[in-house]
């Protein structure tokens, strides 16, 4: 309830909203610009944990500048380091709402209600996964939503993969993991692909893809020791199910923005991601930036989110010292 919460009497210049490689670096650029960000992490769940995706992610190996590779939540902690270093305040508190409609705007928490002249959203997104709690328990351990982050992993190559859906993410996923793998199926629970259909053909003339068509996940099937071994898909039209073995399983039923807490506030395309002014961080409200996943249904990378990090900071930046000059 907003009357027990503590109403914080000073103004931020700017509030950083989201943890992960966007809100690092964002808050590292924004403090070294001497602006004394204050970044909400958000406050470890079962759905959120402070650093994003990559908190869930195993080995990265490619983010430039690692040239043996990191663990991903290594990597958090590393970029969390370097934007304290220049007097970040991180906070573990996840934002429950917000008011743009006057500056300064309002960003409440559960525990505080605070004032901000600017505001960078780095919320990201979250990959969907079907909810099996056979891919919870073998997630790292051959359970993935990201081939891109983990397709070239030792325990993938040369081995039979398994990807699910039949969007782009799911043809660019199987394409992808055809470097590496013996062979990849497609789990698809109808007969036609939602992908573009470019890529929807690439994947389907590959020899390395298997599709199975009207079919969906039944089970992941692994062990303790070795992780996923298998994957049971169930034809929808006869329940006949069947095991596929591989080492991997990979879910590419789309993204979630983070983007509840901005419906119809901040513009947004059909699928709910921020939409962002032409090569800007800039949203529909002035003094509020997008950086970040949240803002990018394409690319999703770790580098491209600390690319439009930096972007966001430089915007904000600018952006109040303009403000300032006015005032
Ligand atoms: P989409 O929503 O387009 O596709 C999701 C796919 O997953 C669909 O085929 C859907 O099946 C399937 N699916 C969803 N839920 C389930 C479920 N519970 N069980 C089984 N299957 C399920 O998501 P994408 O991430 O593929 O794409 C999102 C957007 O990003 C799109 O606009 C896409 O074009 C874009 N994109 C562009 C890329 C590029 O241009 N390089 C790369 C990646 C994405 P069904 O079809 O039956 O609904």
């Amino acid at each position: 309830m907003e009357s027990e919460l503590y109403m914080s009497d000073s103004v931020e210049k700017i509030i950083i909203i989201g943890s992960g490689p966007a809100g690092y670096t964002a808050a590292l650029y924004t403090a070294r610009a001497n602006m004394e960000p204050l970044l909400l992490e958000g406050a470890p769940s079962k759905e959120i944990l402070p650093g994003g995706q990559l908190m869930t992610t195993t080995e990265v190996e490619n983010y430039p500048g690692y040239p043996d590779g990191v663990e991903g939540p290594q990597m958090m902690a590393d970029f969390k380091k370097q934007c304290e270093r220049f007097g970040t305040r991180c906070l573990w508190e996840t934002v429950t709402d917000v008011d743009f409609s006057e500056r300064p705007f309002t960003v409440t928490t559960a525990k505080e209600v605070r004032k901000a002249e600017a505001v960078i959203i780095a919320t990201g997104a979250t990959a969907k996964y079907l909810g099996l709690p056979s891919e919870e328990a073998f997630m790292n351990r051959g359970v993935s939503a990201c081939a891109t982050c983990d397709g070239a992993l030792p325990r993938y190559r040369d081995k039979p993969l398994v990807v699910v859906g039949g969007g782009d993410t799911a043809m660019e996923e199987a394409m992808f993991l055809t470097q590496f793998a013996s062979k990849v199926h497609i789990i698809h629970r109808r007969d036609e692909f939602r992908a573009s259909k470019i890529m929807a053909d690439r994947a389907i003339n590959h020899e390395k893809i298997e599709i199975h068509w009207f079919s969906t996940i039944d089970e992941i099937l692994g062990d303790d020791e070795n992780g996923v071994t298998a994957v049971r898909i169930k034809d929808v039209n006869t329940s006949e199910t069947t095991d596929i073995e591989c080492t991997g399983y990979f879910s590419a039923i789309g993204h979630k923005p983070n983007t509840d807490l901005f419906t119809g506030v901040l513009d947004m395309d059909d699928t709910g991601y921020l939409v962002t002014q032409a090569d800007t961080s800039r949203t529909n409200i002035e003094g509020v930036f997008a950086v970040g996943d949240v803002q990018d249904s394409v690319y999703r990378q770790a580098v491209t989110a600390a690319g439009s990090g930096c972007m966001g900071a430089l915007d904000a930046t600018r952006w109040l010292e303009e403000q300032e000059a006015v005032n």
